[in-house]
């Protein structure tokens, strides 16, 4: 019998289950299953003190009853973020669609080909709306954007800049305070000293490198940035603009007056304010920087019958490839929101787009002339769609505060007493009478009301943008709900995800997002808030957060939480950004160095390099443990310089090392801190955690193990938690009275997805969440007990149990018959299956991590698929099959090949795509056959316009 608790319906296995998957495993009880996996000195002493569960429905009321406690005031403040209308065949389709929200990244090509589509529509916009060649689909905020950009110029110095150590970067003045803050904050260890000053007074030197402007600036105004920019050049300088993107609708874009990167965020387009994030940043830049451009690009390929289609491109620079050498630490960024800015703009089309903006622009000069009228000063000459008004004397800026508040309006004060107004999207005649009133009423004058605003905006012709953009077809089709709907359905029928099947991507932790966690993400009076509203408008969304703030602290047992980071390698820069804090406050400043084991995560060697550190990497033994004698040997070699180690718990290997707390104390007595990488967390919760072990500082990946879905490759939520002695050093955010370790744009990141995990802990409870660390045992205990004979399990703990995750091994079947492990990935797509990680952390290897939340039936079903493939490279290694024309080295079979008329392979069509009777009931149809890796690469072609003649 089930329950009403979320936990009955999130853990897949049921109690009738259990005995069965037990035997096989070879245990009596699931708890002599955890007592023989996770080590005894490691244990909890006691459940985790958290709320009793709630069911389903009394989490929708308790939600909505804090949503009620926030106060939705109309918001101009603007400072990067701005209310906006989610077209609702958006947020039907894409936002609250499982298909597009639990997906995975696209590495798995041939079954991504939906969501690969939507974000090169978005670098398409991206890179129409700037006028630069070349955009990535998505970076994490706007501020951190402003980082990688400093850090990439900084990279792409000349030979001679590097020579004299040029590594002065300017920044003009008025840039936001966030993004001048986490600019700051990266710039630190890098080497990098921040200029700030005024772009017209600014004297170039030898040393200067790069420079960053904003576009319009922070009071709005629109600054003509050609002669700096030439003036720049000529010095050997290059210049990063930050520019609202939707203002590129009605302004000369930075491409067409000289800008070697342009980047800013995208919540403009589509996506509700959420408190601050998550929303989707985008950068652009010179086709010739394309190599040290962060984050992930599309690109076209072809597939093996020359099928033109869609790929991740230029993989080999991120970070999983090149490790410490990576440019970027970036991994998670902001798929879906980019995915929803994309629909936004194929919704709209180039004409909407200019209608929305102009609709802004000319509220914006109305009000100017209005309120001018009224004896206010205005400071800009140029404007799109932000004024900065000075009060008269009789007239406080609080006054008008209270008088707006009165009307549940919300203005932007600056520190001088000046009145900051932004118009959006959803400014319309009677916010504008509103608005207007407002000011009309503290300078004791009348006006009458307005019932259309006038048509003339107030720009000059040299701002004014002449050149066309999105003329492509797909943004000129779809301005129908029917048409957009249809489209929708269209890509998202290309791509697998979580509404499919299982997807058992080993460290990703692809578990349940359950629905009823992510209702508040359309609730407006949590997504409807701006992140600089003042506290009293905020207070259900601010008890919310420190409750799950608190929360996280038990489930890892450390002091202290900063939600700031938006991702897990945000989340690595940010604790190991703490530890370099903490170092230097005691006079320790000098130590550099940090020991990574040689299977950790890319991230992890990346985030070091960014935050100033020297990567040392240790061996692992042959069991996959981390070789005590090599992390003695290099602790003690290294004793005067070591900042920390960095390790992922349990290992990447998936395996429960006994000697963790030894590890630990090793590090400790060599004067390091130790960084947990919190990836693998679903091993960990109610069992033991970080802060018993012994660590430092954690991150805890939000989308991994606290139920928050991938979206394609983003939004994450990667906050840390510190013990005591760090605590001082976390994050503090301007808004919140600080700039020291500022490391996002918004106080809290990723506050809008935030509901989720505190959904997630509220209704499953400690009871629920430690069952779901068991059941995540079992079930990958289950699998590598069935797996074990055919493809053989790499590594195992102590007592001869996997973690929450396996490696299957594949090199031993490469050898002997030429199968590689991809060929086994590609041919789980005939099957209606996402490939489990492949290659990570081992070479040649698959690992495959089915989580609590799939049930027998479906873990069943995966195994006899992955023992059919086995069949079928037995086929091989025995020769009934051809080595060079079998349903392995040629899948994944498209529908196209499978109905066409000249199938030509020495197996049938029915062997090729309905080789189980299972696949019949679930069968998922490719559209494009296996894809070229190369030649994406060797040509890269990333927006829609382009193609390959
Ligand atoms: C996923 C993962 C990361 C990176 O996290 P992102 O949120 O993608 O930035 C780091 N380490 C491990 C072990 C991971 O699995």
């Amino acid at each position: 019998m089930k329950t009403d608790l979320l936990s009955d319906r999130h853990i897949g296995i049921e109690e009738k289950d259990m005995e069965k998957m037990l035997s096989t495993i070879g245990v009596k009880s699931l708890n002599e299953l955890i007592n023989q996996t996770i080590p005894s000195n490691i244990r909890l002493k006691k459940p985790l003190n958290l709320p009793a569960p709630m069911t389903e429905r009394a989490f929708a009321e308790h939600v909505n009853a804090l949503g009620a406690k926030n106060k939705l005031f109309t918001s101009y403040i603007g400072m990067g973020w701005y209310d906006t209308i989610t077209p609702a065949v958006i947020q039907r389709n894409v936002l609250e669609n499982p298909v597009w929200y639990t997906s995975y990244t696209p590495y798995q090509s041939e079954v991504s080909q939906g969501r690969l589509e939507a974000l090169m529509n978005f670098q398409t916009v991206v890179t129409d709306l700037t006028a630069m060649p070349l955009a990535n689909c998505s970076l994490l905020d706007e501020a951190t954007a402003a980082a990688e950009a400093a850090f990439m110029m900084f990279g792409l110095r000349t030979r001679d800049q590097q020579k004299s150590g040029a590594n002065i970067l300017f920044v003009d003045e008025k840039i936001f305070p966030q993004t001048l803050a986490v600019i700051n904050t990266r710039a630190l260890h890098q080497g990098i000293m921040v200029q700030t000053g005024n772009y017209k007074e600014v004297e170039f030197t030898p040393d200067m490198f790069g420079c960053i402007v904003q576009y319009p600036n922070a009071d709005g105004n629109v600054e003509d940035y050609r002669g700096f920019t030439e003036k720049a050049h000529a010095a050997g300088c290059k210049v990063a603009v930050a520019a609202d993107i939707l203002s590129l609708a009605l302004l000369v874009p930075p491409g067409e007056w000289g800008a070697d990167i342009v980047f800013g965020s995208t919540q403009r387009l589509g996506i509700p304010m959420y408190y601050g994030g998550p929303s989707a940043a985008y950068f652009a830049t010179r086709d010739e920087y394309k190599r040290s451009m962060p984050g992930r690009i599309i690109g076209w390929s072809k597939d093996k019958y020359g099928k033109l289609c869609y790929r991740m491109a230029l993989q080999t620079r991120e970070q999983h490839i090149k490790r410490e050498k990576a440019t970027s630490n970036i991994c998670t960024s902001q798929a879906l929101l980019a995915t929803m800015s994309g629909f936004y703009a194929v919704y709209h089309g180039a004409e909407g787009l200019k209608n929305i903006a102009n609709r802004i622009h000319l509220t914006a000069t109305y009000v100017n002339k209005v309120l001018k009228k009224l004896g206010y000063k205005q400071h800009n000459t140029q404007f799109f769609d932000t004024l900065r008004f000075s009060l008269f004397d009789q007239i406080s800026a609080s006054q008008i505060r209270t008088i707006a508040e009165s009307k549940k309006v919300n203005f932007r004060y600056f520190e001088n007493g000046d009145v900051g107004i932004s118009i959006d999207e959803t400014t319309d005649i009677r916010d504008i009478n509103v608005l207007v009133s407002i000011f009309s009423i503290a300078a004791e004058k009348e006006l009458p009301e307005i019932s259309s605003i006038p048509e003339t905006g107030s720009l000059k012709e040299i701002f004014k943008r002449k050149s066309s953009f999105l003329t492509h077809p797909v943004f000129n089709q779809y301005h129908t709900e029917t048409e957009m709907m249809r489209y929708i359905k269209r890509l998202d029928r290309k791509d697998i995800s979580l509404a499919h099947s299982m997807i058992s991507l080993g460290s990703c932790t692809m578990k349940l997002n359950a629905a009823s966690e992510l209702f508040p993400l359309s609730n407006q009076s949590f997504a409807g808030l701006h992140p600089f509203a003042p506290e009293d408008q905020v207070e259900g969304f601010a008890w919310l957060i420190y409750n799950l703030g608190e929360y996280l602290k038990t489930i890892t047992g450390f002091a202290g939480v900063s939600f700031q980071p938006n991702s897990g390698a945000a989340g690595e820069y940010t604790g190991l950004r703490v530890i370099r804090t903490y170092l230097e406050v005691k006079g320790k400043g000098h130590r550099n160095k940090i020991l990574i084991p040689a299977s950790a995560h890319g991230t992890n060697p990346a985030s070091a390099v960014q935050a100033g550190f020297t990567p040392v990497i240790c061996d692992c033994d042959e069991f996959g443990n981390v070789d005590m004698e090599d992390l003695r040997a290099k602790a003690e070699a290294n004793r005067d310089e070591l900042a920390a180690l960095m390790i992922t718990y349990p290992s990447t290997h998936g395996i429960f090392e006994t000697e963790i707390k030894e590890i630990c104390d090793i590090i400790h007595s060599c004067g390091g801190q130790v960084y947990m990488d919190g990836a693998n967390m679903n091993a960990q919760v109610g069992f033991t955690n970080p802060g018993t072990i012994g660590a430092d500082v954690c991150h805890l990946n939000l989308h991994k193990t606290f139920a928050i879905p991938h979206g394609g490759g983003g939004p994450g939520a990667g906050p840390i938690c510190v013990a005591k002695h760090l605590v001082p050093f976390l994050p503090e955010h301007p808004f919140k009275g600080g700039t020291k370790n500022t490391v996002s744009s918004a106080p809290y990141g990723s506050a809008g997805i935030l509901p989720i995990t505190y959904g997630y802990i509220r209704m499953m409870g400690a009871e629920g969440l430690t069952k779901a660390t068991a059941v995540a045992i079992l079930n990958a205990n289950y699998m590598a007990a069935r797996l074990k004979d055919t493809y053989g399990i790499v590594y195992s703990g102590a007592n001869g149990f996997v973690g929450h995750e396996m490696i299957l091994e594949c090199r031993d079947i490469f050898q002997q018959t030429g199968i590689s492990e991809n060929d086994i990935a590609k041919r789980l797509m005939d099957f209606g299956y996402h490939a489990p990680t492949l290659s990570f952390p081992v070479h040649g290897t698959l690992m495959v991590e089915p989580t609590e939340s799939e049930s027998l039936a479906e873990l069943d079903n995966f195994i006899d698929v992955m023992h059919t493939i086995y069949q079928e490279i037995q086929e091989v290694k025995e020769g009934t099959a051809y080595k060079d024309d079998n349903v392995l080295v040629n899948s994944p079979h498209p529908e196209y090949e499978v109905v066409g008329d000249n199938w030509q392979h020495a197996y049938s069509r029915e062997k090729a795509a309905y080789p189980i009777p299972s696949v019949r009931d679930n069968k998922f149809w490719l559209n494009v056959a296996r894809i070229d890796n190369t030649l994406g690469d060797r040509k890269l072609l990333t927006t829609r316009y382009d193609s390959f003649e």
